[in-house]
């Protein structure tokens, strides 16, 4: 057998549904709230920022939900994704742990985030939806939308957190090859967007900032809806594609892993691996340990607070219970900017809580160590934000040297970093430093949580 494995599945082997977690849970969800009533919101709510089939999901408590024929024709230009056994890695870390990772980084835009967006893309068409908005920071995203809206024959506009405007010309233009609008946040095209500049002329954004743009342009435009590429219920469903798919190889591989990593930004790649192996441990399957790994410079599942939030700087978006540094907490400027959100998928928080999972955070220059010992092994070169689950998965495989156990490791490697260079030209330069997070201003993001907290 040759060095490297490969676990391939057949393209009609491909998942025909999505797996709702919901489903399973041990306790339901908290429900989301109407800031200004404090009252569990209902469907129409959210009709003028999303299509009624994504509510839908949102709310559904469905185990299963079909993955329309059209999405799925989309989806075979690049899975099943490949599952790889790291044989290198495991022989260079002389651990007797057996390390897979599933490669995300074959999707067209580089990352997991068309699992979602070719759906969303295709729900919005569907219902007559003519412009999508929406927000990006590192540009993983705003790819993501512009190749889906380009295929479903969509307008997209995309709100992009200037600073990474500034710092990722070239996710900039992969966005307007796809035929995207790229705007750089805050701008003067929104009320939000205009209040932030006159606060602060030089504010260089953040995602809270620019959530809150899309979202009022889509408010406020009968023929346009707002996307949303983490943190959602319907979104984190469209992501479980990825471990559905996962548990089919490592059956070829005759394996099933005791633990799961996957860097989490605001949950949606680690909870598309982990949810479909955890919904199988809440129904009477084998147990394993999901660790969701973060950056330092924003901890909000390590030290955020459980409590209703916003999740943007504005207040526009309705309040959900999750993990959170507050909706005015602007994170440092890490390169992992796919993990700069002040909070957390709420069924990621909700797992935490119940204690089905593990959180941990890493300072960035042990990441891109460890992005780099994975690119001198396997050959391929990590996002920054997937660097997060490559420390952590090496950190677990020589825990099991230290026990002398043969454990089986399973990561998700969410996206390549081809469009992230400059962050390795930083970390060979010396030039990345751990910066932290600024104590004082945490404590005055967490000290302005709505009232609703409370209870
Ligand atoms: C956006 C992004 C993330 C973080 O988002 P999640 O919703 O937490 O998955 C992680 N990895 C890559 C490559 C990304 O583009």
């Amino acid at each position: 057998m040759s060095d490297t494995v490969k676990y391939l599945l057949e393209e009609d082997r491909m998942p025909k549904n999505w797996y709702n977690i919901a489903a399973d849970l041990p306790e339901p969800l908290a429900p989301v709230m109407h800031p200004g009533t404090g009252q569990p919101i209902g469907p129409e709510d959210l009709a003028p920022l999303f299509p009624m089939a994504l509510i839908m999901q949102e709310v559904s408590t469905e185990r299963e939900i079909e993955i329309p024929e059209p999405v799925r024709d989309v989806y075979r230009q690049w899975r099943p994704s490949p599952l790889f056994r790291a044989r290198r890695l495991e022989k260079a870390l002389d651990t007797p742990a057996r390390i897979y990772y599933k490669y995300e980084g074959v999707s067209p835009a580089g990352s997991h985030k068309p699992n979602t967006a070719i759906a969303q893309a295709f729900y919005n068409k569907e219902e007559g939806v003519r412009r999508l908005t929406t927000e990006t920071g590192a540009g993983q995203w705003g790819s993501s939308i512009a190749f889906a809206g380009a295929l479903f024959g969509l307008e997209v506009d995309v709100y992009m957190v200037k600073v990474s405007y500034q710092q990722k010309p070239y996710r900039r233009a992969l966005m307007e090859t796809y035929g995207a609008r790229c705007v750089a946040s805050p701008s003067t095209e929104t009320n939000s967007g205009r209040t932030i500049l006159e606060q602060d002329p030089d504010s260089t954004g953040s995602l809270g900032i620019a959530i809150s743009e899309a979202v009022e342009i889509a408010a406020t435009n009968d023929d346009t809806k707002y996307s949303l590429g983490s943190v959602l219920n319907h979104v984190l469903t469209h992501q479980t594609i990825i471990g559905q798919e996962a548990i089919m190889q490592l059956e070829m591989a005759d394996d099933y892993p005791d633990i799961l990593v996957g860097c989490a930004g605001g949950g949606s790649n680690f909870a598309g691996l982990a949810f479909p192996f955890l919904g199988e441990q809440f129904r009477g399957g084998k147990a394993v340990r999901a660790i969701a790994v973060e950056p330092t410079a924003c901890p909000t599942l390590t030290k955020g607070q459980y409590a209703y939030d916003f999740g943007d700087t504005g207040h526009l978006t309705p309040l959900v219970k999750m993990h959170t540094l507050g909706s005015a907490f602007v994170p440092p400027g890490i390169h992992a900017g796919g993990l700069r959100y002040h909070g957390m998928a709420p069924l990621v928080s909700h797992l935490v809580e119940l204690d089905a999972m593990e959180a941990r955070a890493y300072d960035q220059t042990e990441c891109f160590k460890a992005a780099v010992d994975f690119a001198r092994c396997e050959g391929i070169v990590p996002a920054p934000e997937s660097s997060h689950a490559v420390r952590g998965a090496i950190a677990e495989a020589l825990a099991c040297k230290e026990e002398g156990q043969s454990r089986s490791i399973l990561f998700n490697l969410s996206g390549h970093g081809h469009f992230d260079m400059q962050a390795y030209t930083d970390y060979f330069a010396g030039n990345l430093e751990d910066v932290q997070y600024d104590q004082g201003k945490l404590d005055a993001a967490l000290a302005e949580l709505p009232e609703i907290a409370a209870e």
